[in-house]
């Protein structure tokens, strides 16, 4: 259920109940791909850093170790030993991106493993019942991500494709939430919007996709080339049409500068992998912009990476020592630099969240991008 507590401009402070608790929003989703966030972080951390929904992808745990010895170990929450939301993709990104010699046809598409090559054929109810078997909080429908310069009449028959499938994902995943063995009965669907730079395609298809009353909207097919000022736009286009009485969730995105947009432009859901896959490279985030502890500079800096940071990294450790885990090659330091990243990420929503229940959220915004370009003009 989702209920909005307070809004601010376009933004929304909401709260949406699970099956596996409530989820404050706006949220950014902590990213666990395989099912661990990469860096060597476990999910008993995350009760640390203030995650409040993790993502996993389904593409990846269908190849391994398989969807279906996860079901039979209880499901994703007890394997990975969290019991808070999930939610899971479609697959559909990773088909698109990540796969090999693909064949997309109306009944769904035929690809090659990354991991042995084996043929796969995935399809909207090979989607849905791969995330019932992994019993995630949330699943997404399966959708095409097409190519971001793909051309007007190539958008436009796949956006059609995706909602032909999207009426298939409803179906399927009502059929396997009644079955006696199902994880997750509870399990919710959200739909995706697409439809590349075209805000007119998009437009209809989110009047489309509105009116087959799902849990959720994503606005998906951004933060795949098109600048940000595109993603704003389609943004500044789309959320208007999509229902109020549901949350919203930008799909990949992004930078803090790119939440802080997105919020303002009535989004309660993100995700995104800097965080972590920055932290894996030393990038680190604080409110005056992001630094690289590989710098010289950070060699004798008995400072944390950030002063008044909470996260297990800054409340013990300083940059010169960071930066040597991370010259040595150290796993420790990978996993120092994206606990604090993620709790940056996590940290940065509560404050949102502050400014818009108090109904100061354009003045926080403005604050929040002013200081964060403080590092650059040093
Ligand atoms: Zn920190």
């Amino acid at each position: 259920m989702y209920k909005i507590l307070k809004t601010d401009g376009r933004a929304k402070r909401a709260e949406f109940t699970t099956v596996h608790g409530t989820v404050q929003t706006p949220v950014f989703m902590n990213v666990g791909t395989v099912a661990a966030i990469k860096g060597a972080v476990a999910t008993t951390d995350l009760q640390q850093i203030g995650t409040q929904i993790e993502l996993s992808n389904t593409y990846h745990l269908h190849v391994r170790p398989g969807d279906k010895i996860i079901k039979q170990l209880g499901g994703l929450h007890k394997f990975m030993n969290w019991n808070k939301p999930i939610l899971t993709d479609s697959g559909g990104f990773q088909v698109f991106s990540l796969a090999g010699l693909r064949k997309i046809k109306e009944e769904g598409v035929t690809f090659q493993s990354h991991i042995d090559g084996h043929k796969i054929f995935m399809g909207p109810e090979e989607s849905m019942q791969i995330q019932s078997n992994l019993g995630s909080t949330i699943a997404m429908a399966f959708d095409e991500c097409a190519p971001a310069k793909a051309d007007r009449k190539y958008i436009q028959n796949s956006v059609d494709r995706t909602y032909r499938w999207l009426e298939r994902c409803k179906k399927e995943m009502a059929r396997l939430n009644s079955l006696p063995d199902t994880v997750n009965p509870d399990q919710m669907l959200f739909g995706i919007d697409q439809g590349g730079v075209f805000n007119d395609i998009r437009i209809d298809h989110a009047k489309r996709i509105s009116e087959l009353d799902l849990d959720g909207y994503a606005v998906g097919g951004l933060a795949v080339g098109e600048t940000h000022e595109e993603m704003y736009d389609v943004l500044d286009n789309v959320v208007p049409y999509l229902p109020k009485d549901k949350p919203t969730y930008l799909m990949g995105v992004g930078t803090p500068a790119n939440i802080l947009e997105a919020v303002d432009r009535g989004i309660d859901f993100f995700d995104c992998v800097y965080p972590s896959r920055n932290g894996r490279h030393g990038h680190v985030y604080t409110k005056f912009g992001k630094i690289n502890l590989f710098n010289a500079k950070y060699e004798t800096d008995t400072a944390p990476i950030e002063e008044g940071c909470g996260c297990p990294c800054c409340q013990n450790y300083s940059r010169a020592y960071v930066r040597h885990l991370l010259k040595a090659k150290e796993m420790l330091g990978m996993r120092l630099c994206v606990l604090h990243n993620l709790y940056y990420y996590n940290h940065l929503m509560t404050d949102i969240r502050a400014a818009i229940e108090e109904g100061r959220y354009a003045g926080f915004k403005e604050e929040a991008l002013y200081q964060m370009k403080t590092y650059d003009k040093q």
